[in-house]
């Protein structure tokens, strides 16, 4: 190995860790509201993290519209014209994101403001030995921070390309990570994905799509998972109602939920919530979003197993956590069962502001984007680390069902303190990254549908925040 070699050129005011969606937003803030200098780091070749790595028909589960950075619109604003999310917002695929990336951090170089690493890893102690090296010759800088280190590796997603699947396989097993489904040249006996999260839906979708008869697909589902209702959170003036309305509902539900068992049941009964067996009660919460034709889709897969996780593949039998499930060697495994982020839920501190060191965490929910462009806004206009962390109070990541209403009381609590503030309600009013708050301020004051829709909101997000905690405090 190359002995490393020390230089000591570099001085910033930021040094980021990570140039992946997170690392992105939160450059783009200092970059337009101050005149800071940043040295961005990244183990990749390029800017865009984990969407460097993703399979080849990825693509964000939510609308383009509102993710990326704040200062650069994402696609073109457009509507799917066919397939299973016809006439909902654009959804960009994994290459137009590393695109994106790429424009903006050419940007971002051609400043002088700001430099950029890439295929370096950062080595130092993430207090005041800060140093990086580089993957290709294994040189070493060490970098003066003036002001923070920012590290954007603390949610450590993780895609099924980087990380091979943890149970055991015996020789002659057919496993491969979802990017290679479209490198198929002949069909094996059947294919068994494995793992029923955003991937696992992901390859199901892929492989239905493209003429997989449904009893060639065994889909392992170690557990069941409620989805978001994609045509609930669709940006644009036509979709007000569906999700400012959607938005109310879930307000009203919490507020007067006698037990979280039917808050659940009345996510549900409303269409908020969705799942794919109507007989099974999911235990898992990841937030990811569906549509109802995807979930039609999905429910001609008959061949569910249900007996846990799967802990060895023998040639002729899958063991799994319950039971033994027959096979045979000339089926595909397509591997799903990498957790896109590290689900902290009540287990983490890590406050967002800590002396010379920001960590950004999701502040809103499901909205690493937003909430990243937040905290940079929040450093760099705001005094004091107590007030910074207390209008950046991380947001539980959830994993079990529980954990979406441990994470929307920490949402709520966050949202009342903003509201509080004037300026900080205009930032968020025109940040793109947020969505939804524009389209609210553009209602009309005799436009009466809407208004009251929005008070149905805004009456009920009190009584949710209360119940929230007298439901919490009652498991
Ligand atoms: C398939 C998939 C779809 C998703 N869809 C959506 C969606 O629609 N909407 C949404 O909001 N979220 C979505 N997510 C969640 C996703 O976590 C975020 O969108 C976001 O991309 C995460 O960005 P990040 O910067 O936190 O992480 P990453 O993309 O992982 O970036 C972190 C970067 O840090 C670098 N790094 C790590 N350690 C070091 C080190 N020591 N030195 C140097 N560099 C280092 C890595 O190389 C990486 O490039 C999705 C996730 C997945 C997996």
């Amino acid at each position: 190995m190359t002995k490393p070699t020390l230089t000591t050129d570099c001085l910033t005011d930021y040094l980021i860790v990570g140039s992946g969606a997170v690392g992105m937003a939160f450059a783009d803030v200092i970059f337009h509201e101050t005149n800071c200098r940043m040295v961005i780091v990244d183990r990749h070749h390029g800017p865009g993290g984990h969407w460097n790595d993703a399979y080849p028909f990825v693509r964000l589960h939510q609308p383009s519209a509102y993710y990326g950075v704040n200062s650069k619109p994402l696609g073109s604003n457009s509507k799917d014209q066919t397939g299973l999310n016809v006439g909902m917002y654009e959804r960009a695929t994994s290459s137009e994101l590393v695109s994106y990336y790429e424009q903006l951090m050419q940007q971002f170089v051609a400043s002088g403001r700001v430099q950029y690493f890439p295929m370096s890893d950062y080595v130092g102690d993430w207090n005041t030995d800060h140093r990086f090296r580089s993957l290709m010759s294994g040189e070493e800088r060490v970098v003066t921070v003036a002001k923070k280190i920012v590290d954007t590796t603390h949610l450590n997603t993780s895609v099924p390309s980087t990380h091979p699947p943890k149970y055991a396989m015996a020789e002659g097993v057919h496993c491969v990570p979802l990017n290679e489904l479209p490198r198929i040249k002949q069909s094996p006996s059947g294919y068994l994905v494995v793992g029923a999260g955003k991937t696992g839906v992901d390859a199901c979708l892929w492989l239905l799509e493209n003429g997989t008869p449904p009893d060639s697909i065994t889909w392992i589902m170690p557990r069941d998972s409620w989805f978001q209702n994609r045509a609930k959170v669709q940006p644009g003036k036509e979709f007000f109602e569906a999700s400012y309305g959607s938005f109310a509902e879930q307000m009203e539900i919490i507020a007067g939920a006698a037990s979280i068992d039917d808050v659940y049941a009345k996510l549900e009964a409303g269409g908020h919530w969705l799942r794919l067996d109507k007989t099974v009660q999911p235990s898992m919460y990841h937030g990811a979003l569906m549509s109802q034709s995807e979930l039609e889709l999905l429910s001609t897969i008959k061949n569910v197993v249900r007996m846990g996780r799967i802990q060895g593949i023998e040639r002729d039998q899958i063991v799994l956590a319950n039971g033994t499930y027959p096979t045979d060697a000339n089926r595909l495994y397509v591997d799903c069962s990498a957790s896109a982020v590290q689900f902290h839920a009540g287990t983490d501190s890590t406050p967002v502001f800590a002396g010379n060191k920001i960590t950004p965490q999701f502040v809103r929910t499901f909205q690493p984007t937003f909430s990243a462009a937040f905290i940079a806004h929040i450093e760099s206009n705001f005094e004091g680390e107590e007030q910074k962390n207390q209008l950046c109070g991380p947001l539980p990541m959830p994993d079990k069902q529980m954990d979406w209403l441990r994470m929307h009381a920490a949402n709520l609590r966050n949202q009342y303190r903003w509201s509080k503030n004037k300026a900080l309600r205009a930032w968020i009013a025109k940040s793109r990254l947020d969505g939804f708050t524009a389209l609210a301020m553009s209602v009309k004051p005799w436009d009466f549908k809407r208004i009251s829709l929005l008070r149905r909101y805004g009456m009920n997000a009190g009584p949710a925040a209360a119940n929230l905690k007298n439901l919490l405090t009652a498991v």
